[in-house]
């Protein structure tokens, strides 16, 4: 076993670092450094530019949290948009949704697509293969300027953190997009970083949605490799918030998507309890 380790380069004071096992790929796309390694607690670790993306331990919090809560609190998405999400983890949780008729996610990186199809292939699984995924490579940004308006109910952004080429995905002109091309009562979800590590992300993008959308909030899950305590995912929405549905409301439709029970972190209680924000979380968020 090497002695190989890899040290994240999120921040500049303070550092995670995984013991490099076996390192799969190690190559630079036109967009990013891209490296796949091997780590015996965690399995398999995508690092974008030297920052931990997804492990194949810990990807089911993130995944099913980023894609369950937005799909069952709307209730009856036909059409879904998922931006960058590469590893695959999240167009296949989309599918898992009966009631979704098309899933279109657009990754700037074909390169990570490829990767992780060929040294995380669980991590999809065979949603690749559904008649109901299209796969588009291309920049999220322009794609939601010239996606015609209202054509999407719910938009998943999977991105990378506002540095490099996901900056784009957090800026005003996304922002306004996203919200011309969501239908009546869609809505938007995306990862807003760790706030006690990044709290001006949290509260800077919330701002900035603020501005499209008639009400904005987050919830929390805890990630084991988004060091820090609490990752934060960012929600919009059009119309009335509909956030908090009852237990029985999402159960019910966790029953028809045949999801009850079926998950490891996401649950209809863990649903609800996930939108109790910490003060030191809360206070991020402008008031709707
Ligand atoms: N779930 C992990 C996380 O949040 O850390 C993994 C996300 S990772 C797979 C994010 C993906 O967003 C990358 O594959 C990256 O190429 C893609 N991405 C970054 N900027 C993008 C853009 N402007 N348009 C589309 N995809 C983008």
């Amino acid at each position: 076993m090497s002695k190989n380790w890899v040290n994240e380069t999120l921040y500049d004071a303070w550092q995670q670092r995984f013991r490099v096992d076996k390192e799969l790929v190690h190559k630079k796309s036109e967009y990013q450094d891209i490296q796949i390694i091997e780590n015996e607690f965690y399995g398999r670790v995508l690092l974008l530019d030297g920052v931990t993306q997804i492990s194949e331990k810990d990807e089911f919090v993130y995944q099913e949290m980023l894609t369950h809560v937005p799909l069952f609190i709307h209730g009856h998405a036909k059409r879904v948009l998922i931006i960058g999400a590469g590893d695959g983890g999240v167009l296949r949780r989309v599918l898992q949704h009966p009631e979704v008729e098309k899933a279109t996610m657009v990754e700037i990186d074909g390169e990570v697509v490829a990767l992780a199809k060929q040294f995380m292939p669980d991590i999809s699984g065979a949603c690749w293969d559904d008649p109901r995924a299209e796969l588009i490579i291309g920049d999220g940004i322009q794609y939601v300027v010239d996606a015609p308006s209202e054509s999407f109910d719910v938009i998943i952004v999977d991105s990378t953190d506002p540095i490099g080429v996901g900056e784009v995905l957090f800026t005003d002109e996304f922002y306004k997009n996203s919200a011309r091309i969501l239908t009546k009562n869609g809505l938007i979800v995306n990862q807003c970083g760790v706030p006690f590590m990044q709290a001006d992300e949290l509260r800077e993008t919330s701002l900035r949605r603020s501005k499209f959308f008639d009400y904005v909030s987050a919830y929390v899950a805890a990630v084991p490799t988004y060091v820090g305590g609490f990752m934060t995912l960012g929600i919009a929405g059009k119309g009335q918030n509909k956030i908090y549905q009852t237990v029985e409301v999402i159960k019910e439709r966790a029953v028809k998507a045949n999801l009850l029970n079926k998950t490891r972190y996401w649950s209809p209680e863990v649903q609800l309890a996930a939108f109790a924000l910490p003060p030191y979380i809360s206070e991020q968020l402008p008031e709707n």
